[in-house]
Formats: structure tokens, sequence, C-alpha cells
């Protein structure tokens, strides 16, 4: 067994650390008032290789782990953990898929994403759909050597912004996950349109709706057999949702840094605050909670590195990760008394950005009924039992 980082991943790690320190965090509240999404600092993480890590190297990926994926992805959150939502989450979820696609689709899509010049979203979710995913009912008509995809996706992280859009379409009646494919649809297609929301966080990346009016697109802008797409899309969540709970822990473990250096230069009754033990045990608390759901996290995605499942801990650790997240911020803001309160600090902002990643890729609900499954088997599952 080796809790330990290799030697090239603890220099990424000081790279990322530096670049989310003097890139990302002096800018994290601003992007937030202002609605921005920083394509010119995505370029420069494309430039420095921090997108699509995993991707594989002949295709010009990084061809590295998962493990060093989801370093990247929690050393950038810890200067701003709503960018990631989009570069390293529905980021990860479309470089995978892309990965599946044809040469043409690739170098269209896949290459100018990890070169940082175009954003993916990846869109499932719909109005009537979204923790009963493959209930969706976009659909996607054969027509001679085109597809013509009508419906509407609904909670889209970055759709605002985004360049490309993976959609799940049924190219056979039903309301289950069989019949679902895969598409890639350029979101400057005509018959494509969008609508922001007005979200309490992650606000760099405007989540929204996307829009389809009998929207045509070559047949090998599929991906994966017809019929068998949502197989790949939960594939991708076995990932995706460890990097998730890595973006949320990242935020939590830099706030309790920054209540440490405050309680122990605070004075209150004479001494430093962090001197009083109903101060320094919660923090005591909230690190030992949250430094065990990331080893479950990077255990996760060792598991995956070997080629084995993990569905089971990323079940585990995304209904964990957030929650343990919100818990520990909640109180950084108390222990900075009336202060913590004002929009002076970053901790109400990464409250609110948090808070996101609790719903965002599958609600606690769903996780435990993954764990439930993998634990208990299928048949115990709500809507198998009989
Ligand atoms: C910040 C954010 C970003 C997102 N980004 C994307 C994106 O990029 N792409 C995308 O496709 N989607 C995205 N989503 C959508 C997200 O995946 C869905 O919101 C989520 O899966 C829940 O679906 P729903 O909102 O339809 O809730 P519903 O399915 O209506 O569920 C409502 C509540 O009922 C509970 N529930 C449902 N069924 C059960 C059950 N069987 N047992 C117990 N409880 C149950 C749920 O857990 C939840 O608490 C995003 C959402 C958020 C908040």
């Amino acid at each position: 067994m080796d809790f330990a980082f290799n030697k090239q991943q603890k220099m990424i790690q000081k790279e990322v650390r530096r670049f989310a320190q003097d890139e990302l965090a002096p800018h994290y509240t601003e992007w937030d008032r202002k609605k921005i999404y920083p394509r010119e600092l995505v370029r420069k993480m494309g430039d420095l290789g921090f997108l699509g890590v995993s991707v594989n190297e002949d295709i010009g990926g990084g061809g590295d782990s998962y493990v060093t994926e989801g370093l990247v992805c929690e050393e950038l959150s810890r200067g701003d953990c709503s960018i990631t939502m989009s570069t390293h989450v529905a980021g990860h979820l479309c470089a995978g898929l892309l990965e599946q696609a044809g040469r043409d689709v690739q170098k269209a899509f896949l290459e100018p994403f990890m070169a940082g010049e175009q954003i993916p979203a990846f869109c499932l979710t719909e109005p009537d759909s979204g923790t009963d995913a493959g209930a969706l009912q976009t659909s996607a008509e054969k027509k001679g050597a085109s597809y013509v995809l009508n419906g509407e996706k609904s909670g889209i992280t970055a759709i605002m912004d985004a360049d490309v859009a993976l959609i799940f379409a049924r190219t056979e009646p039903g309301r289950t996950a069989k019949g679902v494919s895969c598409f890639v649809v350029p979101c400057n297609l005509p018959g494509v349109s969008t609508q922001a929301y007005e979200d309490m966080g992650c606000n760099a990346v405007v989540r929204g709706s996307l829009f389809l009016q009998n929207v045509e697109i070559p047949e090998n802008y599929r991906i994966g057999e017809e019929g068998k797409g949502f197989k790949l899309a939960m594939q991708g969540f076995d990932i995706s949702r460890i990097f998730l709970c890595l973006e949320a822990i990242a935020p939590a473990m830099v706030s309790l840094e920054e209540t440490m250096a405050h309680v122990k230069q605070r004075e209150a009754f004479g001494r430093p605050l962090a001197t009083f033990e109903g101060v320094s045990f919660p923090i005591v608390e909230h690190f030992s909670l949250l430094e065990a759901v990331r080893l479950l996290c990077y255990k996760a995605l060792w598991l995956k590195d070997q080629g084995q499942s993990s569905s089971k801990e990323a079940g585990m650790v995304k209904w964990m990760a957030p929650r343990f997240s919100t818990n520990a911020i909640r109180d950084c803001i108390g222990l900075h008394g009336h202060y913590g309160y004002t929009k002076d600090y970053p901790l109400e902002q990464r409250l609110r950005d948090v808070l996101a990643i609790e719903i965002a890729d599958g609600t606690p609900q769903v996780s435990k009924m993954v764990v439930q499954r993998e634990m208990m088997g299928r048949a115990y599952l709500p809507y198998n039992y009989k």
C-alpha cells in the first residue's frame, strides 16, 4: 500500500497550486459577481496541459492517470471551485465521450477542448427527467446520412458559453435507458438556442437550458453504438463524481486553513481564540472528516486506474464530500465572527458554490442508491423490487 503521490505528481501539484493561487483565486469573486467565464485562462490551462490529463496520448491527451487528473482538479479548485465544474467535470465527461468518436470528430472537438479553445457541455438532464435520467425524451431521428434532433435539455453547466454540446437523445421510443444514443452538436447550428438561469452560485459557469429544434447533424456525430449511449454516460459518472468531490473538498480545506490562521491571531478574553476547545475542536473534526473522504476519493480513482470498478466508492464520496464541505465552510464563517458573514471574504461564495456540487452529477439520494445497489444487489433497488 502506498499513500504518497509520486515525484511527478508532486511536481504537478505544486505547479497547479501556484497557478490556482496566482491566476484563479484573485479573480474568484469578480467572475462570480460579473458572471465571467474566463476563456483566456482556460486557454492557458490548455497550454499548460491541465485539460484532458487522462485522455490517451495518441490523440493528443496527457496520457496520465485518473489520480493525476483528480489532483489537478483538486488544486485548481483551491483557487476557483466553479470553473472546474466546466473544465474538469463536464470537461472530463465530454472528453471521455469524444475519445470514443471517430478521428474527424476528435480533431474538430476534442483537440480544441484540450487546447482550451472550445468549451463543451454535457447534456443529459431534461425538464421531466433528472434523477431518472433514462426517461429522457429528446429525440434523434435518422434521415438518410443525418440525424435530426428535437427536445430540451435543462440545468446544463456552462451552456451559455459552450461551443459544443454532448447530447443524449432517444433513437427508440420509450422511457428507459434502452434506446438512448449520444451525439455531438455544435452550438452554432441552426435550431440550437439557449436560456440562462439565475443561480445562487457557480456563476462563472452560467447554467441554463438548451433547446433543439430540427437540428440536423451528420451521422458520424453519433458516439458509440445506436441505442447504447446511456451506458457511456454512466461510465463517465464513476470518475466525474469523484472529481466533483475533490472540487468540493478543496475550498473547504482552504477555508479551514484560513480559519486556523484567523483563530490563532484573533484574541478574546485575553488569549487567542485557538486556545478555546470550542473553537479548535470543530476545525479538527472538519479536517478529519474531509481528509478521510479525500483519501476515499483517491482510492476510487486509483481503482479506476487499475481497471476496477469505483461505483461504490464514487457513490459514497458523492453524498459525503459536499455535505462535509458545506458543514465545514459554514463553521468557518461562524469562527470568523461577524466579518465572516460579509462578502469581503470568499467564504459565503464557497458555501454557495459547494451547495451546487451536492445536486450536480446526482443527488445524495441517488448516490446512496448506487452504493445500495453495489452492496445489496440490484434486486433491492426501489425501482426493481417486485
Ligand atoms: C449546479 C448544477 C449543475 C448541473 N450540471 C448539469 C450538466 O452539466 N448536465 C446535466 O445533464 N445536468 C446537470 N445538472 C442537473 C443534475 O444532474 C440534476 O439536477 C440532478 O440529477 C437531479 O435531477 P432533478 O433536478 O431533475 O431532480 P429530481 O429528479 O426531480 O429529484 C428531486 C428530489 O427527489 C429525490 N429523488 C428522486 N428520485 C428518488 C428516489 N428514487 N429515491 C429517493 N429520492 C429520490 C432527488 O434526490 C431530489 O432530492 C446540474 C445541476 C446542478 C444543480
